[in-house]
């Protein structure tokens, strides 16, 4: 059997993890299957990074910072390589130019577009434990690109896919899928199975145990993924097409700090106006969240809409350069909010999830600013003071109750 491994920032954090990666590797090598790793920077290292380049220029850029960023990885990859060999078995550390992982040229949120695996095949056969660099691919200018804070994730699912493996297990800190992150919500239960849109949902709505774009490409590639613990032995949660169980109701409730509101007051309620806002933002590669427009009053309307905090900077500046063209009076902007989510293939066949929600929400004095839904999720937009309290309430009621 083929498998791809992945683990997580904190599984390596240190000599004493890492050897224990190495030993897992290892164990899975000697049962006659062919591994390859894939692993994230040491512990808090790309945190550390981006703060050394912050403070070296707030304005770097974002070439700069992927060539930073990609260092991390290589610098896990080659120790596990190393603690392998140490245990006798031989391996060998490649970085995403040496794999040849190519992507789109977006620094910071660049896209696989075609990986090479021929490399890799080659260092298989010939009885390596292979390890690969996480989060990074390279560009058509042979360039260093990164996928996005996370992305180790998407760079195990793209070579499980790419090397038709048998087996793409991820290993974080956790031991599985939880119905809300067990960080905040300590009654949060672990999911044996969630499905793929739903799995997707929750990541892309601030669950961060699996990068979102990962699980959009194992349902893409039909790469079945399984959680797990990279410390304790236990079943994780399976990530696949269909669940088998009975599907629940709400199968996760998930929180986003990382979420700002921009509001555009006064523009002309005429055609184009909402073309020009967004197509201006989807060229700097900016992606937009929960749109609001007002009811048009004196020929003026208001749109409302919200980007990852991260983008907040860059969003209000492409809008400021651009207010004439949009015609708008005034731009404002709040960092102080944050989007909570329920996420749950049942919700398509039951009316009430919604004022359910709502009314949980009424009865521990949270107020709601912006609503999107979907048929498998409801999301709403609340202070950031508020969401400890918002996700367990909601938590209680959907699932505790249940
Ligand atoms: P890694 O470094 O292994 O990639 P991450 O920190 O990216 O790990 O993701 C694991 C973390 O995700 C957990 O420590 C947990 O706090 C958080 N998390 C958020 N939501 C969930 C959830 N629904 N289920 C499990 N973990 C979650
Ligand atoms: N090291 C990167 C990050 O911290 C990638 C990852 O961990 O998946 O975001
Ligand atoms: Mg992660």
């Amino acid at each position: 059997m083929l498998i791809v491994k992945k683990f997580g920032g904190s599984s390596v954090a240190n000599k004493e993890r890492i050897f224990n990666v190495a030993r897992r590797c290892v164990e899975e090598y000697k049962k006659g299957n062919q591994v390859v790793v894939v692993l994230s920077a040491m512990g808090d290292t790309t945190d550390e990074l981006t703060a050394m380049a912050a403070d070296i220029n707030p304005n770097a850029r974002k070439r700069e910072l992927d060539m930073l960023l990609s260092t991390g990885e290589q610098v896990s990859v080659s120790l596990a390589s190393m603690a392998c060999e140490s245990l006798g078995v031989p391996a060998i550390s490649l970085n995403a130019f040496q794999v040849a992982m190519h992507t789109t040229s977006t620094y910071g949120n660049a896209r696989f577009k075609k990986i090479d695996s021929q490399r890799i095949r080659h260092e298989l056969e010939s009885g390596k434990i292979v390890f690969v660099t996480g989060f990074q691919g390279v560009n058509k200018y042979d360039d260093v690109t990164t996928l996005g804070r996370g992305g180790s994730d998407t760079t195990a699912v793209a070579l499980a896919a790419a090397l038709h493996a048998d087996a793409c297990e991820i290993y974080t800190d956790v031991d599985g899928v939880y119905t809300a992150d067990p960080r905040v919500v300590p009654n949060a239960k672990k999911l044996k199975e969630v499905s793929y849109d739903e799995m997707l949902e929750m990541a892309s709505l601030g669950a961060k145990v699996l990068h979102n774009r990962s699980v959009e490409l194992a349902k893409k590639y039909d790469v079945q993924l399984v959680v797990l613990s990279s410390l304790e032995e236990a079943p994780g949660t399976v990530v696949k097409e269909e669940t088998k169980m009975e599907q629940m109701l709400v199968s996760g409730v998930t929180a986003d700090k990382n979420t700002a509101r921009i509001a555009i007051i006064g523009v002309k309620d005429e055609p184009g106006i909402a073309f020009k806002i967004f197509s201006m933002l989807a060229k700097k590669g900016i992606n937009v969240d929960i749109i609001l427009q007002s009811i048009g009053r004196d020929n003026k309307k208001d749109i409302s809409f919200t980007v990852a905090s991260t983008a907040l900077k860059e969003t209000l500046e492409v809008l400021e350069e651009n207010k004439g063209r949009i015609t708008a009076e005034r731009i404002e902007s709040d960092d102080q909010v944050a989007k909570v989510s329920v996420v749950g293939a049942g919700m398509q066949t039951n009316a009430g999830v919604a004022s359910d929600m709502f009314e949980v929400l009424y009865n521990v004095g949270v107020n709601i600013r912006m609503i999107s839904t979907s048929d498998i999720r409801i999301t709403v937009l609340i202070d950031e003071a508020d969401v400890d309290k918002a996700v367990k309430a909601v938590h209680a009621k959907f699932i505790e109750e249940d």
